[in-house]
């Protein structure tokens, strides 16, 4: 079998390695290799697709606004279409919930105060007494997730980068300052540099790699689309009760997508959705909305995976040379996904990451230092 020479590896075909690796291609020769026989297939194709500030970790939320611009003027030839288009988000809190509105008003910024009239005025189904309180986030966003996606791939290949599918990585050795990486399929490749971007899978191949996982938890959200007619749903804003136990989006105009914001935890696989969560996703939704549901139409699952302390990691470990880390994106690995590629290659070329170095030690992955061992057990230093 030939071996591939390269300069840097990334690992994974998800949204994190690809913007990443769209940044990288710049100035280096990389290669992506992903497992599947096409990219995207796990938690990049399953996601809900919006831009949402006041949401997630503070080094997210530093992300997700670092990459607004990127994502209202994409770089010219980067896609066909428009990346992102408005829809407010509007929290609103049942009664029982007021605590989490003040909490919520309190750590989040450009949230605006509403009557339950005006929620009611754009979400007519809304049950009338439901909305104890209500907050309108309008500096947000439905994103074309697949646009995106193909864009940075478009990206990479213009600038010579190689995705080399049905290339799941398996073994891992590190030899005179360079990775060997051989795929299950029989290929070798190398490079001095190694990106782990495998998402949920990232402990797996920081394992394989002789490296100490981080702690890495995979955790399944479920998406279930119904038809929610006779109600007109295009121009609603996301319903979204301030405590996150489910949120309701308009979904190809006529549609709607709902989920009980299910976060349970699970080894990485080709994740399926569980008809108790399906069942829970209609019952939250129909406690607010008086929408019928007569069928479900479609649903399915996604795994988002966190950090211990739900903060993504980006950056280089430090006990393995060569190895870089770009996993934790939980819900928002879309949203920050142009900042961290940005990140990623400043940081393998050495270079100061402007803005986004505010949230650099957020980022750091040797804070988990106390990590798991590999094999099992924790560390002891
Ligand atoms: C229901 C749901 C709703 C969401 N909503 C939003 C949202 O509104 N906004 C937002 O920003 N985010 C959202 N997210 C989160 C977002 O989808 C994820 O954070 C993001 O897709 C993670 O991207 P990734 O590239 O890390 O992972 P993935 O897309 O899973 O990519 C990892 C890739 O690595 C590959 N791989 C693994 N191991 C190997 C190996 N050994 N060799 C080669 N390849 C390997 C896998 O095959 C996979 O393709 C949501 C997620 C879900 C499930």
């Amino acid at each position: 079998m030939d071996t591939h020479r390269f300069d840097v590896i990334v690992i994974g075909a998800g949204i994190a390695g690809v913007s990443a690796a769209a940044e990288l291609a710049a100035e280096h020769r990389v290669v992506v290799l992903e497992a599947e026989a096409a990219a995207g297939m796990h938690s990049t194709g399953r996601s809900a697709a919006m831009w949402i500030l006041n949401y997630g970790t503070p080094d997210a939320r530093v992300l997700t606004g670092l990459s607004r611009h990127f994502l209202m003027t994409p770089p010219a030839g980067f896609c066909d279409t428009p990346l992102v288009r408005p829809r407010s988000i509007l929290f609103v809190a049942p009664h029982g919930q007021e605590a989490e509105f003040e909490a919520m008003l309190a750590e989040g910024s450009g949230l605006r105060v509403a009557s339950p009239a005006e929620a009611m005025a754009r979400v007519p189904a809304l049950r009338p007494g439901y909305v104890a309180a209500c907050a309108f986030e309008d500096d947000a966003y439905d994103i074309d997730v697949a646009a995106l996606h193909q864009g940075f791939l478009r990206q990479f290949r213009r600038c010579g980068g190689t995705l080399a599918l049905d290339q799941r990585a398996q073994t891992f050795a590190r030899r005179d300052g360079i990775w060997q990486v051989g795929s299950a399929a029989g290929e070798t490749f190398t490079a001095p540099v190694l990106v782990n971007a495998a998402g949920a899978w990232g402990d797996v191949v920081a394992a394989a790699a002789g490296l100490r996982p981080l702690g890495l938890t995979p955790c399944r959200r479920t998406g279930v689309i119904i038809d929610p007619a006779p109600w007109a749903v295009a121009d609603w804003p996301v319903v979204h009760d301030v405590a996150h136990t489910w949120y309701a989006r308009a979904e190809a105009r006529t549609r709607l997508m709902v989920t009980p914001a299910d976060e349970t935890p699970m080894p990485p696989h080709d994740v399926q959705p569980d008809e108790f969560d399906i069942a829970l996703a209609i019952d939250r939704m129909q406690q607010a909305l008086a929408i019928e549901v007569r069928r479900v139409e479609r649903a399915w699952a996604g795994l988002r995976t966190f950090t211990p302390d739900r903060g993504l990691a980006i950056g280089w470990d430090a006990a393995a040379p060569g190895f870089f880390w770009c996993v934790g994106q939980g819900g928002y690995g879309i949203q920050t996904s142009p900042a961290a590629g940005r990140l990623v290659a400043d940081l393998i070329a050495g270079r100061d990451p402007g803005a986004a170095g505010a949230a650099l030690a957020r980022l750091d992955p040797g804070r988990f230092a106390a990590r798991a061992a590999p094999g099992g057990g924790l560390a002891g230093d």
